[in-house]
């Protein structure tokens, strides 16, 4: 028996937004997206920032090593007074 690959799936079709808390404000922060995205395909991952193809290097402090890191932003605060962004 193999799995029908052609049946639509309902739970698959609408991704449950994800949203984490801001570590600065405790606002709500989105998910952001790279690459360049169909609209319909924006509509599936809702609460999600869309950067399209810029990956901007942000660097960091980590408090538990003391290290500068760099990497690629994963969340945005939504709150627009503070718009902090990590990963
Ligand atoms: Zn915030």
């Amino acid at each position: 028996m193999t799995p029908d690959a052609t049946t639509p799936d309902p739970s698959a079709r609408k991704k449950r937004a994800v949203t984490r808390r801001c570590p600065m404000c405790g606002n709500e922060a989105w998910r952001i997206a790279y690459g360049m995205m169909p609209p319909s395909a924006r509509e599936r991952v809702p609460k999600t920032v869309f950067e399209g193809c810029m990956i901007l290097m942000e660097s960091r402090e980590n408090p538990a090593s003391g290290k500068t890191e760099t990497g690629a932003p994963k969340w945005v605060c939504q709150n627009p007074d503070c718009r902090h962004r990590w990963w």
